[in-house]
């Protein structure tokens, strides 16, 4: 990785693990874990978690490893785990031979349910799910007990191992923990630990009839697989109490224990995999890597580096209390970087065209800079020509004294070209300007005045001659609104200008040799990269990562 700084600041996290390796001498390695459930693509949100645990491990010594929690058949499959480990792989993190899966250790989370059995904390439940939920009481209120509550251990560990055999239907039995119904805490108040599912799963078929509850597979998978840290976010404080309760109540290979963080949440998009889930499948956008979502691929597929990501990752910060950051801080994180490493072209994407009269009829190459501050980039060729396109906005036929770019009567400057005196103004039945007439100095080659004369403003352009035909999409934000999530129709508020194609872009010809998911500036007008899909020489995609500038302050408000 390109980044390996030195943090910019530290977290609570990394000072826990400063202070367990201070206090204990014997510590164990610091082992960490991702565990993300193969139910829908990774999202910015975990890219936060990713960067937190295989970032934690790396910088102590340790290892973090990739775990599937797939306990959930119904909702799981394997184009999920696919896509999840491209996703972290593209992040910059390797998890070596540590991929496991939570569906691995299913014997092993049977075997210790069995021991909960006989050592009478567990139980088979006979009441329905409702019944269960009424029973559990309110937050004002104590649960009460089950009637089953009180089971013979060997009828409880015959019921557990015909449930598992699949001799009773789905609902009709559940293992509960025998904790306390009493407790102020409700995740104690005897929680389901497994349930019947007679669902076909990703990676053991038929194989099991029960599934454990993810309370109870977690904290087993990590003791098994030594994690000292386990990391999650705020939602599971209240579960950390069930966490401790199930290792303590088992002999486990190792005592892992959980802290948790505050999840990250983005302004103008939403990061719950259920609301992404319904923006692929009813069409709001064109699948998971679209370039306005909010996920691992999208970010990707718009053209973000991951270093870029993981850079904000840092910035962000890691700590307990709840916050929302705006969408322009990880794109300022990007343009940053983006502003160092991409080469400069040039493109028009609303063309006017500008006959230079006085230029000869002949083409000539001229040399453009690939980075102003950075001549050891290099240069490059573009071809000069009589008529060559300038941005509509360039031009503005009543101009106030302010305006420095192209206007009748005024001077400007083609960047790496020529100064240009505007004369003529052609307009089309309607009263559009549909075409431009100029004269050039032929002493101002490379774009320099030759006396001295002031020419404030400098415009870009491309030539007609070679000039590429391109596909240009322009994204915005996917959300008109700061928090969607919040609003109880959150649909209402999607973005219907968030993906604008441009098809009248014109390039210059060096962009014809641009690979899949190449990243540029293009001269005044923002970071575009070359669809990492659709984009080909013959037919050239480019997609505008992000403007030069924060432009969407000043739309919002314009709304
Ligand atoms: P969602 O709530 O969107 O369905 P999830 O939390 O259920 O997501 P998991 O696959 O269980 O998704 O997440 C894997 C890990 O990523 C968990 O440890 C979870 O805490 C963490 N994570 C998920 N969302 C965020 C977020 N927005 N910010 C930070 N960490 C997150
Ligand atoms: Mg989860």
């Amino acid at each position: 990785m390109q980044d390996d700084k030195q943090p910019v600041q530290t977290n609570f996290i990394r000072k826990i693990i400063e202070s367990d390796l201070d206090n204990n001498p014997n510590f164990p390695e610091i082992i960490t874990r991702f565990p993300p459930e193969p139910n829908g693509y990774l999202h910015i949100g975990h890219a936060k978690s990713i960067c937190l645990n295989f970032g934690l491990a790396k910088e102590f010594g340790g290892l973090c490893n990739l775990r599937f929690d797939d306990t959930n058949p119904e909702k799981e499959n394997t184009e999920y785990v696919e896509s999840i480990k491209q996703d972290v792989k593209w992040l910059g993190y390797d998890w070596e031979d540590r991929l496991y899966f939570a569906s691995d250790y299913f014997q092993k989370l049977y075997d210790f349910a069995v021991e909960l059995i006989k050592h009478d904390k567990a139980y088979v439940d006979g009441l329905s799910g409702e019944e269960i939920h009424e029973y559990r009481g309110t937050l004002t209120e104590p649960g009460k007990n089950s009637p089953w509550r009180n089971r013979e251990i060997q009828e409880n560990l015959d019921l557990f191992e015909r449930m598992r055999n699949g001799e009773f239907d789905e609902g009709s039995y559940v293992l509960r923990a025998k904790i306390d119904m009493r407790s102020p805490n409700i995740n104690m108040r005897d929680p389901v630990l497994y349930r019947i599912r007679k669902a076909a799963h990703h990676r053991t078929g038929d194989k099991w009839k029960i599934y454990p509850m993810y309370d109870y597979a977690h904290c087993l998978s990590d003791a098994l697989e030594y994690i000292t840290h386990s990391v999650c976010t705020l939602e599971f404080e209240d579960h950390r109490a069930l966490y401790d309760w199930i290792i303590d109540n088992l002999q486990t290979p190792s005592r892992p224990y959980q802290y948790e963080f505050a999840r990250l949440n983005l302004d103008y998009t939403v990061l719950s995999k259920r609301k992404l889930i319904s923006l692929v499948n009813e069409g709001f956008v064109n699948g998971w890597d679209d370039p306005r979502m909010p996920t691992i691929s999208g970010f990707r597929r718009r053209g973000f580096t991951s270093s870029s990501i993981r850079k904000f990752c840092e910035v962000i910060g890691v700590t307990k209390n709840d916050t929302r950051i705006d969408p322009v801080v990880i794109e300022t994180v990007l343009r940053d970087e983006l502003g160092e490493t991409t080469q400069r072209r040039m493109a028009v994407l609303d063309p006017l065209k500008v006959v230079i009269e006085n230029y000869p009829d002949t083409t000539e190459q001229l040399e453009a800079m690939n980075h102003p501050q950075k001549p050891e980039m290099g240069t490059r060729k573009i071809p000069f020509s009589k008529t060559v396109y300038i941005e509509k906005d360039d031009f503005m036929e009543d101009a106030p004294k302010k305006f420095f770019r192209l206007s009748p009567g005024r001077e400007v400057r083609l960047k790496y070209a020529y100064l240009i005196t505007c004369t003529d103004v052609i307009k089309n039945d309607q009263g559009e300007i549909i075409e431009l007439r100029c004269n050039y100095d032929p002493d101002s080659r490379g774009g320099n005045s030759p006396d001295g004369r002031k020419v404030k403003g400098t415009i870009h352009w491309v030539a007609e001659d070679g000039a590429v035909e391109a596909e240009v999409r322009l994204f915005d934000r996917m959300f008109t609104s700061a928090m969607p999530d919040k609003e109880e129709d959150w649909r209402a508020d999607f973005n219907d200008d968030s993906k604008q194609i441009n098809n009248t872009s014109l390039l210059e010809p060096s962009l014809k040799t641009a690979d899949k998911a190449e990243r540029f500036q293009f001269e005044r007008l923002g970071y575009f990269c070359a669809d990492s899909v659709d984009h080909s020489s013959e037919s050239p995609v480019f997609n505008r990562i992000v403007t030069l500038r924060d432009t969407w302050a000043k739309v919002s408000k314009a709304r």
